[in-house]
Formats: C-alpha cells, structure tokens, sequence
C-alpha cells in the first residue's frame, strides 16, 4: 500500500500549497488595500477642509441675498458694497 501513502502525502502536499497561496494572497490583499487607503485618507480630509474655508469665504449678500467671494469689495450681482 506505497502508492496509498504517496497519494495522501501529495495530497497533503497539495493541500497545504493551496492553503499558503490562499493565506499569502489574503494577507497581500489586506497590505494592498490598506497601503491604498492609507494616502486616499487624508487626500479626502483636505478636501473636505478646503470646501470648509471655501463655505466660510463665501458671503451672502444683504441687499440681493446672492452668494458672493468675500474677498470682493462689492457684490457683483448689485454691486452693493460688502458690510
Ligand atoms: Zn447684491
């Protein structure tokens, strides 16, 4: 009964390669993705910030109530001058 104990050995064999290369590709995959999330993070925070700042330099204007650039000295739609 060689060939029995052969057979079970490379299927052992087998079986053990199969669960490595599974492991390794899971492991690999989990390192992949979180080397990837990892700079797509704080790429998102700026992004946020900036719209942020951008909401908080918008003004409104009281005349005509259009949105305007605070950075502008009169509004552009009435060209009511800025409070
Ligand atoms: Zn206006």
């Amino acid at each position: 009964m060689d060939w029995f104990a052969d057979g079970m050995l490379i299927m052992m064999m087998a079986f053990i390669g199969i669960f490595i290369v599974f492991f390794f590709s899971v492991a690999f995959y989990a390192v992949f993705k979180a080397l990837r999330k990892m700079p797509m993070e704080p790429a998102t925070k700026k992004s946020t910030e900036k719209e942020i700042i951008r909401q908080i330099i918008k003004v409104r204007c009281p005349y005509c109530s259009h949105v305007y650039d605070e950075t502008l000295d009169a509004c552009p739609h009435c060209g009511g001058k800025h409070p």
